[in-house]
């Protein structure tokens, strides 16, 4: 059961937080059976944000992006599973909602790139350097999930 330790890194944006998409969000990735490792509210720094978006310097959209995610509080989290970084991203949906299957997050509760109430890391590399930018080692909480033996074979 080793592969289940992947893990990735999740944030509910301020618009999501706004909409009281939180629970809903949350609920998303329990049901489907990942594990909660870490999870805090945050109003990031200007500075932060700019290196968690970092590939996105000189894109036209990347100041009001920043300006955007510092506009109000951000739900941060870890999640744990087998291929838990692909599977989210299945989960949040496309970044334009409009291109988002229903039934994903973004599909079900957005319209609009720049409003898409959530993040979620792009590859297991992103994952990593995510969670070491918005963590710190000692609030990644190590437990058993007792429902593993439920959730896998
Ligand atoms: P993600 O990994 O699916 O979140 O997408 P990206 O990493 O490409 O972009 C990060 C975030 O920037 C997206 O979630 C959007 O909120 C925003 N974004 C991306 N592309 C655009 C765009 O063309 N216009 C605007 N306004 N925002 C964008
Ligand atoms: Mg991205």
């Amino acid at each position: 059961m080793s592969d289940t330790v992947e893990r990735t890194f999740i944030a509910i944006k301020p618009d999501g937080v706004q909409r009281g998409l939180v629970a809903k969000i949350i609920a998303v990735f329990e049901q489907r059976g990942y594990k909660l490792v870490a999870i805090k509210m945050v109003c990031p720094s200007r500075e932060h944000l700019e290196v968690h978006y970092d590939d996105l310097r000189g894109k036209p959209f990347f100041q009001g992006l920043i300006e955007f995610m510092k506009s109000g509080p951000i739900v941060a989290m870890v999640w744990e599973g087998l291929d838990v970084v692909r599977q989210g991203r299945k989960l949040l949906g496309a970044t334009n909602p409009l291109e988002s299957e229903p039934g994903t997050i973004r599909g079900n509760f957005a319209i609009d790139t720049g409003r898409n109430v959530c993040h979620g890391s792009d590859s297991v590399k992103s994952a990593k350097r995510e969670i070491a930018h918005w963590f710190n080692n000692d609030e990644l909480c190590d437990y058993t999930l007792e429902l593993k033996k439920s959730i896998y074979e």
